[in-house]
């Protein structure tokens, strides 16, 4: 399929840069301040009682407002005004997305759909390996609720067409692209055009985590929503927890705030004005990130301690080389060695990086490196380990915004002191 307009995507990230400044707030409503007042009230004082009848039947879903109606606030488990900018301001990040939702973290957003979209008796169909908590929603809490998962490897599009096509009472496809932490890919255009073939077509949701917003961009290839872990990237400096749902359609969104609203894990508004302000650095970030991870990426795939370096740009599949070409702009800030000498070997390196901290999480402005195995994937059993790709000599790194050649040295230094 060529692109009918090849500057679009270029003209989108232009406008991201810019409206993320200034969509969404009215400096009028914060007396005038260039930057957003926090707005820490639990209730809102109606202007008439009429008002508040209004309000209410807007959020029960009894009444839609009039065009350039300003459906006054009700209370914050619902909605406030922190969350509202931000949500508008995260929209333009998200090439085609029209609306956001704010969640206390990123397991908060993931729960929260598919608690929305999910009934007893539905199928859900799910790429392997999934973040341990996802995992554990889907098989812990959702399982005994009767809920269905059906497991499929990343990468392998052939057995995930044919889950989208045979799950019965299929609501909703949950991909992981890149997986954790081996980085494959999964095809988000054929998973699409599988889903887009059932009727009702399942709602099609990418954890966009790993590379989202700026170089993957699912809600352009047919995806309905992406989901994030804000704490990561997009909140970038590791020190708070946040969630969002971007979707292409915001009707889908309605009855996800519904369900917010009932479990309460609408972001704060203290958090909410931190992420805001996260948000215009997220391009920066990110890109600095991906260029000092691609060259220390390939550096080291040269080492003789390194048995091999999962990277995007060191694919060595065709379809893998494929799916990146097709779906990615860049490669991202996250790279795994696998080293050679196993577990020893991986747990010296660790002991022996000096800028890198030995930390799980990932997309802070500083460096950090984990061993997958003992640690976020520990739960796995062995086979669960094997299929998945993640064996004992494999350490994950998140590359931070340090110089890249001070990290480079302190891989090499690490890995010469094995
Ligand atoms: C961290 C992470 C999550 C969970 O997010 P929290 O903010 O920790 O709740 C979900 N998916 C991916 C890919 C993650 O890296």
């Amino acid at each position: 399929m060529t692109d009918p307009d090849p500057t679009r995507g270029k003209r989108r990230e232009r406008e991201a840069q810019t409206q993320v400044l200034s969509r969404g707030f009215d400096p009028r409503l914060s007396v005038g301040s260039a930057r957003p007042a926090v707005f820490r009230s639990s209730t809102y004082v109606f202007s008439s009682p009429e008002a508040a009848e209004r309000a209410f039947a807007t959020a029960l879903g009894k009444r839609t407002p009039e065009p350039g109606e300003e459906v006054e606030l009700i209370y914050s488990r619902i909605s406030h005004p922190n969350a509202e900018i931000l949500e508008a301001q995260v929209v333009p990040l998200e090439q085609g997305a029209a609306a956001a939702a704010a969640f206390n973290s990123g397991m908060a957003a993931i729960s929260t759909l598919l608690l929305t979209y999910c009934r007893p008796g539905a199928g859900i169909v799910h790429t392997v390996p999934v973040y341990g908590g996802t995992h554990h929603l889907l098989y812990e809490l959702l399982v005994p609720w009767g809920v269905n998962p059906v497991a499929v490897p990343a990468g392998d599009g052939d057995a995930l067409a044919r889950a989208i096509r045979e799950t019965t009472n299929l609501s909703l496809v949950l991909i992981e692209t890149p997986a954790n932490p081996t980085l494959r890919m999964t095809d988000l255009r054929a998973a699409v055009s599988a889903a887009q073939e059932r009727t009702p077509a399942p709602i099609v949701a990418v954890d966009n985590t790993f590379l989202g917003p700026v170089f993957q961009h699912p809600l352009e290839l047919g995806v309905n929503v992406c989901l994030y872990s804000a704490t990561k990237y997009l909140a970038g400096f590791s020190d708070m927890l946040g969630g969002i749902i971007t979707a292409r359609d915001p009707e889908l969104l309605t009855p996800v705030r519904g369900t917010r609203a009932f479990l309460g894990n609408i972001l704060q508004p203290d958090e909410c004005w931190l992420l805001d302000s996260r948000l215009p650095t997220v391009n920066l970030r990110m890109n600095r990130q991906s260029k000092n991870a691609q060259r220390i990426a390939e550096r080291l795939a040269g080492h003789p301690r390194v048995a091999r370096v999962h990277y995007p740009s060191l694919f060595e599949e065709p379809d893998q080389q494929r799916i990146f070409a097709a779906q990615c702009d860049y490669p991202g800030g996250i790279f795994s060695l696998e080293l050679v000498g196993g577990k020893a070997a991986a747990f010296d390196f660790l002991r022996n990086l000096r800028i890198t901290k030995n930390a799980v999480s990932l997309g802070g402005m500083e460096s950090l490196a984990c061993h997958p195995a003992t640690t976020t994937h520990s739960e796995m059993d062995p086979e669960q380990l094997a299929s998945a790709g993640v064996n004992d000599a494999l350490v994950r790194v998140s590359v931070g915004i340090e110089d890249w050649r001070d990290l480079l040295e302190d891989y090499e230094h690490a890995l010469d002191a094995i």
